[in-house]
């Protein structure tokens, strides 16, 4: 038996704006930062679980991670693994936290945390990685880790059984092929960054070319001029009949009718989806959009959202209102593993195929595991799962990619538990001598005007 006896939360930041690393349209300068969280147990394991964030604001999530986390204290992991459902409707019933929700938001954010450092605990306990926990499970299992509250008009628990149970013949093969790193195909948004010069970015897709990749995803929403410029760029690297697919993400910039007009502007370079076009929580606008880019002269543009979507109820309604060519689920800012597949269930049944979010700092550390489940459990066929480049080097596991393809995470737990060196390196605010943000370099960002 394992006993969880404490936590720690800690305030983790790389300067990414430094470099225009991950902008867009709607972040210019973001600093990819971890809120993480750290179960202590009275075994040799320690839980990992982080939530990803851009920079300021982090504290904020620091601190709602320590109100949910004493929840679990003192608690078994035999215990709380036993029913995940329940667990999970444990961890989201506090009254008081659920106001300043209720499951959205920071406390949400914060819950990811919680709840993914619970995974990675019991995946450490089991000896196995978290992907291979849900692939070992029957379907009866997998289902009892969801709470439907709120989904059941759209899927029952008997439903979702029969769902895993269709794919069930040829799960042995897809886990060889899980075995193989060939479960996962990865795209690239390295590239494509809103703030690289169209030098660098010219440069960096013919690489990705070389590299094997298949799916290169631009930023747009910074002019329709420019954006034309850029994407004719891509093509010229990428090609148009070559089998390479272009994605383009406008970090939800645009009103409903400046998506559809400018992405009509755009059409030309035959984008398979537009990402967050719009508000993330506008459903019946995703689905205006969606519609009206469904018959372009150069054929239709499909519509992808999720990473800002906040709960399974909200996936759950662009599903049910035929908003989505794609889903794009984010491993933290829903509440964890758990919710996670729920959403994987809820997409298999409306037929969307999962492209998990994954441009961030341990996303695709996680990620890796959520598409691999996808695959081998859930939806039975392969999609594909963004890849950046950026900070694998801080993980002691780090995700990677190979031929194109993921290389499946084998090691025990869910892949974000981070170097100790890299934590105290930049912790925020962070310890005078040991943290880089107590350094000169760190000034033209700390005392910089706030973008
Ligand atoms: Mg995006």
């Amino acid at each position: 038996m394992v006993k969880i006896t404490s936590f720690t939360t800690r305030d983790v930041r790389f300067p990414t704006s430094l470099d225009k690393t991950g902008s867009d349209a709607m972040n210019a300068a973001g600093d990819y930062s971890a809120a993480y969280c750290i179960l202590h147990t009275d075994s040799e394991h320690a839980g990992h679980g982080m939530t990803f964030t851009i920079g300021r604001g982090n504290e904020i999530v620091c601190a709602a991670i320590a109100q949910l986390a004493p929840l679990v204290i003192d608690k078994e992991l035999d215990d709380l693994a036993a029913d995940w459902g329940k667990t999970w409707r444990y961890l989201v019933s506090d009254s008081q936290l659920r106001w300043i929700g209720p499951e959205k938001g920071v406390i949400h954010l914060a819950l990811g945390a919680v709840v993914n450092a619970l995974w990675d605990l019991w995946a450490k306990t089991l000896g196995k990685p978290v992907w291979r926990i849900v692939a070992e499970m029957t379907p009866e299992e997998f289902v009892r880790c969801i709470d439907f509250r709120y989904i059941t008009d759209a899927l029952t628990p008997e439903e979702a059984i029969a769902l895993l149970k269709e794919v069930e013949p040829g799960k042995q093969e897809r886990i060889k092929e899980a075995e193989q790193s060939k479960a996962v195909p990865a795209y690239t948004t390295s590239a494509g960054w809103l703030g690289y010069s169209e030098e660098k970015l010219k440069a960096l897709l013919e690489e990705s070319v070389k590299l094997g990749y298949k799916h290169f995803k631009l930023k747009v929403g910074g002019g329709v001029e420019s954006d034309r410029r850029r994407l004719k760029i891509a093509r010229e690297a990428i090609g148009y009949d070559k089998g390479n697919i272009l994605m383009v993400d406008a970090n939800q910039v645009w009103s409903v009718p400046e998506a559809i007009e400018y992405m009509q502007q755009l059409a030309e370079f035959k984008p398979w989806f537009i990402e967050e076009p719009t508000s993330p929580d506008d459903i019946l606008g995703h689905a205006a959009i969606k519609k009206a880019l469904a018959n372009t002269p150069y054929g239709p543009i499909g519509v992808a959202t999720g990473e800002m979507c906040q709960n399974r109820v909200i996936f759950k309604q662009l599903l049910q209102a035929g908003a989505l060519t794609v889903l794009q689920a984010d491993a933290c800012r829903v509440g964890g593993v758990n919710e996670v597949l729920a959403i994987l269930l809820l997409a298999r049944k409306f037929g969307v195929p999962i492209v998990p979010h994954s441009g961030g700092v341990g996303l695709p550390e996680y990620t890796q595991h959520l598409s691999t489940i996808d695959y081998v459990v859930v939806s039975g066929k392969k999609s594909v799962l963004e890849y950046v480049d950026h900070l694998h080097e801080h993980f002691k596991h780090p995700a990677s990619v190979k031929d194109g393809y993921y290389v499946t995470p084998m090691e025990p737990g869910y892949s974000v538990e981070m170097k100790a060196q890299s934590m105290d390196e930049f912790s925020f605010p962070g310890e005078e001598g040991k943290s880089w943000w107590k350094t000169e370099a760190a000034k033209p960002i700390l005392e910089g005007p706030r973008i």
